[in-house]
């Protein structure tokens, strides 16, 4: 069985960015919703026993992602793995940015400037057409890009390491934005958690 990731902060922690009302409901509701298709959908099927092993729930989540490909599994496994990796990655606690970042080099060699960086992922975030998620992340070699994904898809179905994600589906910000998703996603950068990002990208 799936269980739904626990908020590693309070649910009115990340307002006035993301509003208690909305965590309610995209934490409690939506994803909540996710788990449990997943958990009915893998019965009798070869990813049922997956669920029994004492691997992450992220490799497992990673490996069905990548076997399943398309359909209601990898979607529902998909959109798991991507609100798991969207919701730990913020904090209220104002991240620090460390001079001896190497995911922050390596922004600062592809980029120039962090805030050149941001600006293209706010833009790739703001014109993905429809539902979905706009992502960093890292080949092997640690190269950076930056890519708009439709749906569930993500960066662990094509081999690639998952390093930021920010959500573009209505439901992540609707309630607090309305249409205003360029607003929205100017005031992610708040929230963001740099310790977390630099984990994943020296998890490479
Ligand atoms: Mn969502």
């Amino acid at each position: 069985m799936f269980t739904l990731i626990d908020l590693p902060y309070a649910i009115d922690a990340l307002e006035p960015v993301i509003s208690a009302r909305t965590l309610e409901f995209h934490h409690g509701k939506h994803l909540q919703g996710y788990v449990d298709n997943l958990n009915k959908l893998i019965v009798g099927t070869e990813f049922e026993t997956l669920c029994h092993s004492e691997r992450s729930e992220e490799s497992i989540l990673a490996e069905i992602v990548a076997k399943a490909s398309s359909g209601p599994v990898f979607n529902n496994a998909g959109q798991i793995l991507n609100h798991n990796l969207y919701f730990t990655q913020f904090c209220p606690c104002h991240s620090e940015r460390s001079e001896e970042s190497l995911l922050l080099k390596q922004i600062a060699t592809q980029w120039g400037t962090l805030a050149a960086f941001q600006k293209e992922f706010e833009t790739k975030g703001a014109t993905l057409f429809g539902s979905g998620w706009v992502w960093l992340q890292a080949d092997a070699t640690g190269e950076l890009s930056i890519a708009q994904y439709a749906g569930a898809d993500n960066p662990v179905a094509q081999g690639l390491k998952p390093i930021l994600t920010f959500d573009v589906w209505e439901h992540a910000y609707y309630l607090d934005y309305q249409n205003r998703r360029p607003a929205h996603l100017a005031a992610l950068w708040d929230i963001v958690d740099w310790k977390v990002l630099e984990g994943r990208y020296q998890a490479l």
